[in-house]
């Protein structure tokens, strides 16, 4: 029987295949009670699978490819921190000795009693941790029920396969990528899951959030994979599997296509040169950046390199980050963001108890409240802009006193720079990041103050909306055509362009092909996004002409109805 199942699409392409179920080694938990006698060698059984375990993790990271996204490394060492905690390797041998039950039982009996804990707080990030924390335990449970965790399964017959899982681990992730599979399904996750930020960054059609494919799809069934829609169609029609051949050939063959544009410069059909900046996590992502086409690193998300490991990075470390990127790059710009920790990315001993997060904390708020942590980071920057064309730019400005503390704070490090004999770039360009609808409305201020601005969309439109983007629940109301968002963004341009600073933008907006157009139409003239993005976002602006837009663009901000905005939107993409 054919069906429909509808996800979040999280990233593009069609997949085409056979349906590969992995197990959940949760359901096939056993329970029995020992003799006392087989007591010490059930702890010995429980001890050889942590061992097993984490031995397969070590293996796993000598297997990365250099080719890996950097999401990976990190990924497998968060999972292995959380296996080296005691909660996990030592707790469940005590239940072992105190219950005489066998060793699966008291894993599962301790792993209930974390996520308790965890289901006591009320944080979308530590929610997402928890995901990690099951999934881990499921490796062991499987050295355990005799199954190694690792992922060993070859296309049969040379046919496509799709994987389904209820969830998936970033190290069956790792081994996803080195199997032939086409895409992968997954009940739960949510848009900003680490499974959907490995997603992206691996670029294979994918739909999370189907709540229940693993209990509805069987093993060996065909399913039609659309990454771009977040629809999966079970066993379907020859007729619709014709359809779907045809669509994943029309999209390889425009993925092949784009290829030609890389040193194409980026220009509207009117002649207006539009720069495409690239997104970076990690220092290694430049290769990335570069390989696409990018005329700069518009957003460095320099929190990424505090994560995921027990201490702060020193000034020295987070200097040599800085400047491999600035060398690397050349004479073209590299933005780096200051630290944008808290919310959805807290730090051990850094980030504090929030009752909201978003609201709390966090970004400029938290770096003003940890001075000497900010000095740090802002004397890496500094020092990093003696070899290339370095820009700071500052996260969630709300207010201008955010903005003045951190001036001043940045004179103090060039001073101590000075005195310390160490070269900088005393005119080091510094931006802000228009995150927060209050610093929407107060843009021209702030642009008085900056050598440029850039748009967070992410943060904007779940600010504005009242929306908090890591939870799917409110998915469906996060609306980057909402009037108010666009507003927001078109005040924003026009302040920048009246005080003569460049803007950007640097959310997801920036890196959707369908807005290409919009964005355009409202002025601007800088793009920053995913390096996958770039080519489609390049050929939309090479197929754009400003005339044609301007009227287009004037009728959408005039739309107060979603359906109606969405309509003017499909008519401008279509004309030339
Ligand atoms: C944004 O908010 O749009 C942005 C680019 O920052 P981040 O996604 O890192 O919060
Ligand atoms: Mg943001």
């Amino acid at each position: 029987m054919s069906f429909t199942l509808h996800g979040i699409g999280v990233s593009g392409g069609v997949a085409i295949g056979r349906a590969r179920l992995v197990s959940h080694a949760l359901l096939e938990v056993p329970h029995y009670v020992l003799p006392k006698k087989h007591v010490a060698e059930e702890v010995a059984r429980f001890e050889a699978a942590i061992a097993a375990t984490r031995a397969d993790m070590d293996v796993l990271r000598e297997q990365i490819p250099a080719s890996a996204p950097s999401e990976f490394g990190a990924f497998l060492s968060m999972h292995q921190m959380i296996l080296a905690d005691s909660t996990l390797s030592e707790a469940p041998r005590q239940l072992i000795e105190e219950q005489q039950c066998n060793a699966e039982w008291a894993l599962k009996l301790q792993l209930d009693s974390v996520l308790a804990e965890f289901d006591k707080i009320d944080d979308a990030y530590i929610r997402e941790r928890k995901a990690d924390v099951v999934q881990v335990v499921e490796r062991v449970l499987k050295f355990l029920l005799g199954h190694p965790s690792q992922l060993s399964l070859p296309g049969v017959g040379g046919q496509q396969e799709i994987l389904v899982a209820h969830d998936l681990s970033p190290a069956d992730m790792l081994a996803f990528k080195q199997h032939t599979f086409a895409a992968f399904i997954t009940d739960v996750g949510g848009a900003t899951s680490h499974t959907a930020i490995i997603a992206r960054s691996l670029n294979l059609p994918s739909v999370l959030a189907l709540h229940s494919a693993r209990q509805l799809v069987r093993d060996g069934e065909m399913l039609i994979v659309d990454g771009e829609q977040g629809v999966v169609i079970v066993n379907p029609a020859e007729a619709i599997l014709a359809e779907y051949r045809l669509r994943q050939d029309q999209y390889a063959l425009e993925r092949q296509k784009l290829r030609r544009l890389i040193s194409t410069p980026a220009a509207t059909l009117d002649e207006v040169p539009v720069e495409l900046h690239a997104n970076i996590e990690l220092p290694q992502d430049v290769q990335q950046a570069l390989a696409n086409g990018a005329t700069g690193i518009g957003l460095f998300r320099s929190e990424f390199l505090f994560m995921n490991r027990p201490d702060l990075p020193s000034e020295d470390e987070q200097f040599e980050a800085y400047r491999e990127v600035a060398v690397a790059m050349g004479a073209l710009p590299v933005t780096i963001r200051t630290l944008d920790l808290g919310a959805d990315k807290p730090l051990n001993g850094v980030t504090r108890e929030s009752l909201n997060p978003a609201l709390g904390l966090r970004a400029i708020r938290l770096c003003l409240a940890e001075p000497a942590m900010f000095r740090a980071q802002l004397r890496a920057i500094l020092r990093a802009s003696y070899y290339g064309n370095v820009r700071m730019m500052i996260p969630m400005l709300s207010n201008m006193q955010e903005l003045r503390q951190t001036l001043v704070l940045l004179e103090q490090a060039k001073e101590s720079l000075v005195e310390d004999g160490i070269p900088f770039n005393p005119t080091m360009a510094v931006g802000g990041m228009i995150e927060v609808p209050a610093a929407a409305l107060m843009a021209e201020m702030f642009a008085r103050e900056l050598d440029f601005l850039s748009i967070g969309t992410n943060d904007l439109i779940q600010y504005t909306l009242a929306i908090d983007r890591a939870d799917d629940a409110v998915a469906h109301l996060y609306d980057p055509l909402h009037p108010a968002v666009l507003e927001l963004i078109a005040h924003t341009i026009r302040m920048a362009d009246k005080t003569g600073i460049s803007v950007s933008v640097c959310g997801e907006m920036a890196g959707d092909p369908h807005l290409t157009r919009l964005l355009l139409g409202l002025g601007l003239r800088n793009f920053s996004m995913h390096p996958a993005q770039l080519l489609a976002v390049k050929q939309q602006v090479l197929q754009s002409s400003l005339a044609s837009i301007a009227n287009q663009t004037q009728k959408i901000l005039r739309g107060s109805e979603a359906d109606r905005i969405h309509a003017l939107l499909g008519k401008m993409n279509q004309v030339a």
